[in-house]
């Protein structure tokens, strides 16, 4: 956490990008800087802190100035060309012979890396559910167990992980937490005031908010030999986000809490309708207070519940793929967190041996009426029935 309050509050903040002005002309957008290198001193210094475009690019500071502003994370913000590089990042900078806890269900991406790639580094990863203290307790091994993973809420069943229950079960063992906030943001959790060491976001999602950039961050809550690592690995793969993204996330930035609020808003209100819907068998949204994790979100979670929420359609695997065929005003794709709303099959993305279940449908919820996606969503399943 910052060592003092800033003045403002992290919304006035954000929306004038901490207010940085360009001190050559006072521009209040500041320049996109593209310069792959810069000048040494003739005391043969870098006085700037810049050397080389690599680990250094002024652009990219100011979106992760945002974010770790944002995080309050004391460590800062650094920001890699896309979530799974950022979340990548982290087992990396594990040794190989560590062990690590994920959930069972989680970005499918993330746990089919663990399941491959992670392997041939040496790393063994135990999937549990982490919404259930015991089996986390059960899962940890004190010394052996470097780092604990969750998501919260977690991709596609939007289970809730009890951050600060997390937090004491990793450090009581030795391990750090790490969580994937994708689908909270930083304006529904603060998972590093929970007690969490490291957020991760996939920043193309709600972060950026407006579906055309590819970006990941991590924050972290001190500046200790893992972060160090953390830089160093961003560093040595050439992980870091190119200039031109890293601007258009900060003017994201600049209204995420007025777009995260109302996606929110839109989220509780689509579900809340389609909970009552005869063509929807279940609703799954941790906002409702039938959602198994819905007290453990309403205590941890600020301002709403997110964005992110599934239905399980009445019918099966084929009505579920009839009704995202029939959609109008949602938009068939695959991401989430943009001001346009998403719809998509998710069985079909993850493939065999995905956790998801067949019947459902993931709902990204944007920013259009809530009124219209609700009637749009309705016609849709009403004619995957009669079909
Ligand atoms: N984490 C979550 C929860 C995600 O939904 C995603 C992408 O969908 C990622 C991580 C990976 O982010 P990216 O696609 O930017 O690599």
């Amino acid at each position: 956490m910052t060592a003092s309050r800033p003045p403002w509050s992290k919304q006035s903040l954000a929306a004038q990008a901490l207010g940085h002005v360009e001190p050559v002309t006072k521009a209040i957008v500041p320049p996109i800087h593209v310069a792959t290198t810069y000048i040494r001193d003739e005391d043969n210094a870098y006085s700037s802190g810049y050397v080389y475009g690599r680990p250094d690019n002024a652009t990219v500071r100011d979106a992760e100035a945002v974010i770790a502003m944002l995080e309050e994370a004391e460590a800062g913000a650094l920001l890699f060309s896309s979530g799974m590089a950022a979340a990548t990042a982290v087992f990396q900078a594990l040794d190989p012979g560590d062990h690590i806890v994920a959930p069972r269900v989680m970005y499918w991406a993330l746990r089919n890396w663990l399941l491959t790639e992670a392997k041939r580094w040496g790393l063994e990863t135990t999937f549990v559910e982490t919404d259930d203290p015991d089996q986390l307790r059960a899962a940890v091994v004190p010394g052996r167990t470097k780092l604990v993973w969750i998501e919260t809420p977690s991709n596609p069943l939007w289970t809730i992980t009890d951050i600060a229950g997390a937090a004491a079960i990793a450090h009581r063992a030795g391990a750090r937490l790490a969580v994937d906030s994708t689908a909270a943001s930083p304006i529904h959790t603060r998972p590093l005031a929970l007690g969490a060491d490291i957020v991760m976001h996939a920043a193309t999602k709600v972060l950026n908010g407006h579906s055309d950039v590819v970006a990941g961050v991590l924050a972290g809550a001190k500046q200790d030999e893992f972060w160090a690592r953390l830089v160093t690995i961003r560093k040595g793969q050439g992980a870091i986000l190119g200039p031109f993204e890293a601007y258009l996330l900060t003017r994201g930035l600049r209204t995420l809490h007025l777009r995260a609020a109302a996606q929110a808003r839109g989220a509780m209100a689509l579900a809340e309708r389609l909970a009552a819907h005869p063509r929807v068998a279940r609703v799954l949204y941790p906002g409702l207070p039938q959602h198994p994790g819905h007290d453990v979100a309403a205590r941890q979670m600020e301002g709403g519940f997110g964005y992110m929420l599934s239905v399980q359609v009445s019918g099966g695997e084929a009505a579920a793929i009839a009704t995202a065929a029939r959609v109008g005003l949602w938009k068939r794709a695959t991401s989430l967190g943009g001001v346009e709303s998403l719809i998509e099959h998710r069985a079909s993305v993850e493939g065999a041996g995905t956790p998801c279940p067949p019947d459902l449908l993931r709902l990204s919820t944007g920013i259009e009426d809530p009124d219209d996606l609700f009637r749009d969503l309705d016609t849709a399943l009403q004619a995957a029935h009669r079909s």
